[in-house]
């Protein structure tokens, strides 16, 4: 029987200052921590005029998973996995759910997450709101392209589950739709089978942005996974210089006998914690030059073949918990945009006009997308996608990014929600063809507009 002393354990609101990933732009919200599905009704139908909005582990960089004055409703306490069904490689999850869990209980089985971005730590519910891509997405496409189904809580407080097949209308403006359609309360994952937890990696020194392409190019079709790293203050003849990595999945046969007894080994550890104690400015044109030499010196110049890890292939900023605090208070910017193939004289303006004004990047990621997703607001489409890491106090920043936006804009490309923080509604308009396709079914499933974030505003979505 329920006891009073049990009814005071059901999570009470807390007024919380949120952020993204880059540390931009806090705002101030009702926190919520629903544990079960009626929880999060009760939650959703309890918001005031202010809306709410749905937030995985606040990985993405900007204002999406934030609701300045209305309510947010933190998943992670929703993190069960249900049920697997190990014939079929299928996992039934709670939102709130992480790839890492994923990882965790999944690989043991001969399983891995479908897509996987450059960090485990993201929730199921925040990967399919944002229908992300990892570096296999020339060839596995994006994450919602592996949603079997999912039940999404409705504004008026209904449930209902989608798949692709019966209701792709709804299942489609919900992947990537940044949370504006519901609360994804459970989904089934299609997993990804492997014989190994190791990837048979080649890593290859690339004198500049042509190579880079050129090998991407040449190499894709025969590596599941592929990214390039870029020197971005590299300018001339060594302009986009940088280290091609590809790999698959390691058969068992290519492990070295001592790792043939644990083929599906996962434990990664991470290495440290940062500590909050940086100024802002430590990651200046100056030091990320000196990194970025290192770094490209320390790539092979010829092709070379290892084994790595999971951890070390996918995620080696995971090694170190919190490291965004290594840009001070201030925070950084993540700017991603894709452009069409047939767009390399822009891409080749944008890394070029980056490099001679300086503009400091500690990480500068470049991968080829296969074609895009049904998703409405979806991300990746078929071209070059480019990432950088600005600091926000780089001098001459906010001139450069609206010259690079407008330069996307030309090309017939687009800008990363997930990343955002900073993208004008016209702009979007302007880069997302289906975004009247995506409003219509909003304005169809929440008429009223009780799903909201600091994005949808800004962004007039
Ligand atoms: C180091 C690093 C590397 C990254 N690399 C990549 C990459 O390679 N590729 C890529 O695509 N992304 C990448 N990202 C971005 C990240 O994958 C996405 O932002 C992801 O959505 C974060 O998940 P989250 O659980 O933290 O969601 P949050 O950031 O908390 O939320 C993101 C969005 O999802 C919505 N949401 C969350 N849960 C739910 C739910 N249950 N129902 C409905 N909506 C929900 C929120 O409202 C918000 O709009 C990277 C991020 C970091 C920090």
């Amino acid at each position: 029987m329920a006891t009073d002393m049990e009814v005071t354990t059901v999570p009470q609101p807390r007024r919380e200052q949120l952020t993204g990933w880059g540390r931009t732009a806090p705002s101030v919200a009702e926190v919520l921590r629903p544990r079960t599905r009626q929880e999060v009704a009760e939650a959703v139908a309890g918001a005031g005029a202010r809306g709410v909005v749905a937030r995985g582990l606040g990985r993405s960089y900007g204002d999406p998973a934030q609701n300045g004055g209305g309510r947010v409703l933190d998943l992670t306490s929703m993190d069960r996995i249900l049920d697997v069904d190990l014939e079929n490689g299928r996992a039934v999850v709670e939102p709130g759910v992480s790839l890492q869990q994923l990882m965790q209980a999944m690989l043991p089985f001969g399983y891995f997450v479908p897509v996987t971005p450059g960090t485990r730590y993201v929730t199921v519910g925040g990967a399919i709101a944002c229908d992300i891509h990892g570096k296999s997405h020339h060839a596995d496409g994006s994450f919602a392209q592996h949603v079997v189904s999912m039940d999404l809580l409705l504004a008026d407080g209904s449930v209902r589950t989608l798949t692709p097949e019966a209701e792709p209308e709804l299942f489609w403006a919900t992947a990537g739709g940044m949370g504006l359609t519901g609360v994804v309360l459970q989904a089934t994952l299609q997993m990804m089978p492997v014989e190994t937890s190791r990837i048979l990696v080649q890593t290859r020194r690339v004198a500049n942005l042509d190579e880079a392409m050129e090998q991407m190019t040449a190499t894709d079709a025969d590596y599941r996974f592929s990214v390039a790293s870029l020197d971005n203050l590299a300018t001339g003849p060594a302009l986009g210089r940088g280290w091609v990595e590809s790999g698959n999945f390691a058969t068992r046969d290519q492990l070295p006998p001592k790792l043939r007894a644990t083929p599906l080994a996962f434990n990664p550890k991470p290495l440290a914690t940062m500590p909050n104690v940086f100024p802002s400015g430590l990651l200046n044109k100056r030091t990320v030059r000196i990194m970025n030499e290192a770094n490209f010196r320390r790539a092979p110049k010829a092709a070379h073949a290892h084994l790595a890890t999971i951890g070390g292939f996918f995620h080696p900023l995971d090694a170190i918990h919190d490291w965004n605090r290594v840009y001070g208070a201030a925070g950084f910017l993540q700017y991603q945009f894709v452009v069409p193939f047939a767009a390399t004289a822009t891409l080749r303006r944008v890394v070029e006009r980056v490099a001679v004004q300086g503009a400091p990047s500690f990480v500068t990621v470049l991968k080829r997308f296969g074609p895009a997703s049904p998703g409405h607001l979806s991300f990746p489409t078929g071209g070059w996608t480019l990432t950088y890491d600005f600091p926000t106090g780089t001098p001459g920043l906010t001139g450069l990014l609206n010259w690079m936006d407008a330069q996307v804009l030309e090309a017939g490309g687009r800008l990363y929600l997930a990343k955002d923080s900073r993208m004008s509604a016209q702009d979007l308009a302007a880069m997302y063809p289906r975004l009247e396709a995506f409003r219509k079914v909003r304005a169809e499933v929440d008429p009223h507009g009780v799903f909201v974030s600091d994005q949808s505003r800004r962004l007039a979505l």
